[in-house]
């Protein structure tokens, strides 16, 4: 059990970290504890080179209950986007670019009203437009059943 350090909206718990192998201090908002809706509260401290995570659980008088280690972890970011525009077209690899100035063109399509316009076989064009929404220049909707490509956000 470790004792609190008091700040006005934060509070500062000292806990020891058997992967660093010292003490370390994590700093909370009180309002994180003081509007939990259960006891303890879990709280993950990701710190340290390599990065790992410490979770504590603090009870509501900001005492630590126990404490957990993972030593490793993963972030999962959200995928990057550019949505596809003339800008884009520009720097598009050379054999997206039929498929991308029919998807400027219709916005919102899927791989057989892409080869109506490119004349390529939908076959084909399904492959290019998975490739350009893994490249971020697309996002992939579920209509009904079917997939359908968009240009991500707004129209300019
Ligand atoms: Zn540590």
């Amino acid at each position: 059990m470790t004792q609190a350090e008091d700040t006005p909206d934060n509070v500062t718990i000292p806990t020891f970290c058997h992967k660093c192998q010292q003490e370390i201090y994590i700093s909370l908002p009180k309002i994180l504890i003081d509007n939990a809706n259960s006891y303890p509260v879990s709280h993950a401290h990701l710190h340290g080179n390599p990065p790992h995570v410490l979770v504590i659980y603090v009870d509501r008088q900001y005492f630590i209950r126990g404490t957990e280690l993972s030593e490793t972890v993963t972030v999962e970011r959200a995928r990057k986007t550019t949505p596809l525009s003339a800008m884009v077209l520009l720097r598009i690899p050379p054999r997206f670019k039929q498929t991308a100035m029919a998807m400027l063109k219709l916005r919102q399509a899927n791989s057989t009203e892409i080869a109506a316009i490119t004349g390529k076989t939908q076959n084909a064009e399904s492959k290019y437009l998975g490739a350009m929404f893994r490249l971020g220049y697309l996002e992939r909707i579920r209509v009904k059943r079917f997939f359908q490509y968009a240009i991500p956000g707004k129209s300019r």
